[in-house]
């Protein structure tokens, strides 16, 4: 057996340490570090059940030039020439790197090389522009550097939460976790503001569901209260002339309460809750950074933390938390466009600084274009040559429609990535093989500074190579051979420590330990730490004076609904699926948390606009439409929509989230501004609906109305929805022996396909008036011998609906759960645990159960 690799998870910014054991050739048992500072041996459902991602199903595993295989030497001499050809006769702001925070630091170190030293343009950016961009503009207005001055041990200290544009519990969950602890240990106070009453925000002690986008006037409102109650301290900062008179002006509890939408007595105990626990966190994320006002979102809530001296203290702070496992390690390199390198800007001293220390030929002087601008431009011409690494801005961007259009446009693509066909691929013109997660070796750094080993637990297959390698094969052929004399991640980690440090006289915070990784040994056996100590401890700020900033900051005229466009579409997560799944889609047992992309919508409107609980909508914005089925939700406020990120055009005909929102950005950060986009919502009737069961994984989808796929054991099922004939579902169904039964007047047919050995290789059930059996019964007879009943969709005599999953750790299910509650007497959480195990594992359902338990409560107590 071999011994467990001290590795990090893929997914998101909380940076998990993970224990993975190689088992065979291509599978790896996972479990959580019980070593490592940010999770201690906990993980959510996704690190859980990474050793289900890593088989070579859709892996790309040669390089390919258009759809032929090519030599790795012919695939690079063509990106170099290619590259080298257009800067010559175009310039240097021809050509484009798009990047992303799942590479490890080293990759991002010699992209960000490459582009900024030698080829002498800034146009390097990278999909962390979409999470946190806004932060980091936040940071660097009101402390001169982009630092995120608090530590998961902050959460374990403080005595009140404030949960801003999170929903903690789906997207950071082992953070979460934790914040559950503190409050069981110590009575921590938490509450959660967002618009969405998510399952966060079922665990609060309160949730203000302010209107979408009034952020700014809650915290200014807050401030003013401080402010009235004694409670600032501002010697010690920048405070711009006026800062107070505006605060004070506008910023009084009913002000607030109607900018907000909230009630005066909500808020009240808002401000109360503050006044009383100067030991406040503010964790923020998505919802305050993804907006077009998103860095003065990010500087209202500084400004209240710094005012009030809620920083720098232990269980004081505000705390910004990525999206993406290694977004932190790309700011610290200098991979957004508006950066340069080592949270230096592009002031001259730091240009030349940096292209000292790298001896670079062509330093670029200054910003280069943000993510948005960047694909406009491939758009019009003016980028002719891209170079995509690791993501796919194809679904994920703004305007996804848009920038797939300027992708088939550009004279050059190039996409390397581990995914042998994305959205993105389709439109490259060389591929290139990269090392997926388990085989990458390198560093990342999470929410909280702590930098971490990411170690390869498997070889890698194919032809498969590490992107840092990639790079610095096509930086060595376009002539630069002696600056990128790298033989591994530890000689770049070696460097981009010294450039922290380089001229470093203590005016830039980011500067890493010297003995971290210094030579091969220690860099294969360094332990995760944190750099920066407590940030800002000594009241001393990278800022000309030395002192913090307060930035003036007013709520923007919130949009109101208009005439065309009646409703706001909010976006988001799935608790178990990572950005366009092409990872955790690969899980069934993830893939059931959440089958298809849903349009949540308050019931009123719902009744109002004459949609259905469970059938299908058209969601329209001035961008484009997608389908999804509708779910009713209570938690949604009225006249707001809410749809998942996650699905792509090869998993869903319909529900492509990128094609809604606008192509709009924050002025400051460039961050585009998914969150309130004008919309409407119309229902769509299909004339039948069907679901499709294969053995084929690589089954596509038909041309219908309305098709989305999820893995399932052992296959895929593809929900179905669509108008006329069903010539599209005839022409899925394998060869082989069919057992058909179809009623023409009650448009009902039903057809298993079973193979050479008699077992079921494929089912298609359709129904004219909805009527389709549950799923589960069937998905578990895929690959076995037919039973007599497989037409009835289940066994003899039984009920085998047991409904929506709830933990995708034991597979347990809605009906079971609810049956245990009511049959077993279970009160809590825990009971539901030693009776089911369900919430035992990683804990990602917990806030699940706990809505089950209070939501039967409630109905029998009316009953009662
Ligand atoms: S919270 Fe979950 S997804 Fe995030 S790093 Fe930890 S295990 Fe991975």
């Amino acid at each position: 057996m071999a011994s467990p690799v001290r590795t990090t998870c893929a997914y998101c910014g909380v940076g998990c340490g993970i224990l993975a054991t190689r088992t065979g050739d291509r599978s790896v048992r996972i479990e959580g570090d019980p070593d490592h500072p940010a999770n201690h041996g906990r993980l959510c459902s996704k690190g859980t059940h990474l050793g289900e991602t890593v088989g070579l199903e859709g892996r790309l595993l040669t390089p390919m030039i258009g759809d032929r295989p090519a030599s790795w030497d012919k695939a690079l001499d063509l990106v170099a020439r290619r590259f080298r050809e257009t800067i010559a006769r175009y310039g240097p702001n021809s050509v484009a790197f798009y990047v992303s925070g799942q590479l490890l630091t080293e990759d991002y170190y010699v992209a960000n090389k490459l582009m900024k030293g030698f080829i002498g343009s800034a146009n390097i950016d990278t999909n962390s522009r979409l999470c946190m961009s806004s932060a980091v503009a936040g940071h660097v207005r009101a402390f001169g550097e982009d630092i995120v001055p608090a530590s998961y041990e902050d959460l374990d200290e403080a005595d009140l939460i404030l949960l801003i544009g999170s929903n903690t519990a789906w997207c950071h969950p082992i953070v979460y976790q934790r914040i559950m602890a503190a409050r069981e240990r110590r009575g921590t106070k938490l509450v959660v503001i967002d618009p969405r009453r998510t399952e966060t925000a079922e665990e609060a002690d309160l949730h203000l569901a302010i209107r979408p986008g009034s952020d700014v006037a809650l915290m200014n409102g807050l401030l003013a209260h401080c402010r009235r109650e004694g409670l600032t301290e501002d010697a010690k900062l920048d405070v711009p002339e006026g800062f107070w008179d505006v605060l004070m002006r506008d910023g009084d509890l009913w002000s607030t309460a109607r900018a907000c939408d909230v009630t005066p007595t909500d808020l009240n105990r808002l401000f109360d809750l503050f006044a009383a626990h100067p030991r406040t966190v503010t964790l923020f994320s998505q919802g305050i950074n993804q907006s077009l006002r998103g860095t003065d979102q990010v500087n209202a809530i500084l400004n209240l933390h710094l005012a009030t001296g809620r920083i720098a203290k232990p269980g004081a702070a505000p705390f910004s938390i990525t999206g993406q496992p290694n977004a932190m390690g790309g700011r610290e390199v200098g991979g957004l466009a508006s950066t340069l390198a080592a949270h230096m800007d592009f002031a001259p001293d730091n240009v030349a600084r940096v292209g000292r220390f790298w001896a670079a030929p062509n330093m670029a002087t200054k910003p280069g274009l943000k993510a948005v601008d960047l694909f406009r431009e491939v758009g019009e011409g003016r980028i002719k040559a891209l170079w995509i690494m690791a993501t796919n801005p194809a679904v994920s961007m703004p305007d996804a429609g848009r920038v797939r259009d300027a992708l088939a446009n550009c004279p050059f693509v190039v996409v390397s990535d581990v995914i042998a066909r994305t959205d993105t691929s389709a439109h490259a013109h060389v591929r290139l093989p990269a090392t997926a997660w388990g085989e990458k070796d390198g560093t990342v750094t999470n929410s909280d500074r702590t930098v971490s080993r990411q170690r390869a637990v498997l070889a890698p297959p194919g032809e498969a190579k590490p992107d840092w390698w990639i790079v610095t094969e096509v930086a060595r052929r376009m002539g630069w051979a002696s600056a990128f004399a790298y033989d591994r991640p530890a000689d770049i980690w070696r460097e981009h420590v010294r450039l922290s440090r380089y001229q470093n006289d203590g005016a830039r915070l980011f500067a890493l330990p010297a003995d971290k990784g210094s030579n091969y040994s220690s860099y294969a056996a360094m332990a995760p730490f944190r750099w920066g100590g407590t940030p800002f401890s000594d009241g001393c700020y990278p800022t000309p004076s030395g002192r913090a900033r307060l930035v003036p900051v007013a709520q923007a005229l919130v949009a109101v609904p208009l005439e065309k466009w009646p409703m706001t579409l909010n976006t988001g997560r799935y608790r178990d699926q990572w950005h366009t799944m092409t990872r955790t889609g690969l899980s069934a047992k993830l893939a059931r948390h959440r089958e298809e992309p849903l349009v949540e919508v308050h019931p009123d409107d719902g009744t109002a606009m004459s949609l259905t609980d469970g059938g299908l909508a058209r969601v329209a914005t001035p961008q484009g439409e997608s389908l999804y089925r509708v779910a009713f939700s209570d938690g949604q406020r009225p006249g707001e929509l809410f749809v998942p990120i996650h699905w792509t055009e090869s998993t869903s005909t319909g529900g492509r989230t990128g094609l809604l929102a606008r192509p709009l950005a924050d002025p400051h950060s460039g961050q585009p501004g998914f969150k309130n986009t004008p919309a409407r919502i119309k229902a769509v009737v299909p004339t039948w609906r069907a679901f499709y069961l294969a053995r084929d994984l690589n089954c596509s989808l038909p041309d219908t109305l309305w098709a989305t796929r999820v893995t399932v054991p052992r296959g895929v099922l593809i929900e179905l929805a669509g108008d006329g004939d069903l010539t599209a579902l005839e022409r899925m169904l394998p060869p082989g022996q069919r057992i058909e039964a179809r009623d023409r007047a009650r448009g009902s047919w039903r057809v298993a396909v079973l193979d050479g050995k008699g077992r079921l290789a494929a089912a298609l059930f359709v129904s004219s008036d909805g009527a389709l059996p549950p799923r589960d019964w069937l998905v578990a007879q895929l690959g076995e011998d037919a039973p007599p009943t497989l037409l009835a969709g289940r066994a003899a005599g039984s009920q085998v609906d047991r409904g929506a999953i709830v933990c995708a750790c034991f597979d347990t299910r809605l009906v079971t759960i609810t049956r245990a509650i009511h049959e077993r007497r279970l009160l809590d959480v825990a009971a539901i645990g030693r009776a089911l195990g369900a919430g035992t594992n990683c804990g990602s359902c917990r806030p699940a159960l706990a809505r089950i338990i209070s939501q039967l409560e409630i109905k029998d107590a009316a009953i009662a």
